[in-house]
């Protein structure tokens, strides 16, 4: 069987840009995983500390036969070999940042795993790139995705180039 899967990719260190481009190459590689599409690149101001530099965001969609945390094991992989650092700083800079926004249908809550992830209704950064790949699509819980943008407004995001 294979699921549906979006994942939020952040980054706001070294070549963000960059790191993103070789992030979705990576993850496409990923075993028994497809990549079926991937957003623009955005650039959008940081949540939290405002004393560190914009983000560049993305979001791509996949086709997988793994079990999420399986999944879970390679995109925390591809986020160490980016030398992400954890200091402990919730919603400080980070060199890459993956999310599992969606795995199909499924509702998922373990110590490793929400899914859907809980930033996905509130971020710009999530919502609009994801908008971009799915335009129709529909959450779990039967909110229209389109919908949100009635109260998450675009905050300054756009696309890179
Ligand atoms: P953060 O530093 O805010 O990106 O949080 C990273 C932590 O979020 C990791 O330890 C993950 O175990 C946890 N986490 C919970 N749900 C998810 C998800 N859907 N995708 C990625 N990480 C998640």
């Amino acid at each position: 069987m294979t699921e549906t899967v979006f994942i939020g990719l952040g980054a706001n260190l070294k070549d963000p840009a960059q790191t993103l481009r070789d992030a979705i190459v990576e993850i496409a590689a990923i075993d028994e995983t497809q990549l079926l599409a991937q957003s623009q690149l955005y650039t959008s101001t940081p949540m939290g500390p405002a004393d560190q530099p914009d983000y560049i965001n993305a979001v791509v969609k996949l086709e997988t036969r793994l079990a999420p945390h399986a999944l879970f094991s390679y995109t925390c992989r591809i986020e160490q070999e980016h030398g992400r650092t954890r200091n402990g700083e919730h919603w400080g800079p980070r060199t890459l940042d993956l999310d599992i926004l969606l795995f199909g249908q499924q509702a998922l809550n373990d110590e490793q795993l929400t899914v859907p992830h809980y930033g996905l209704q509130e971020r710009e950064f999530v919502i609009y790139p994801m908008l971009e790949i799915a335009p129709d699509l529909i959450l779990p819980c039967g909110t229209p995705l389109q919908s949100l943008t009635q109260r998450v407004p675009l905050n300054g995001m756009r696309p890179l180039n």
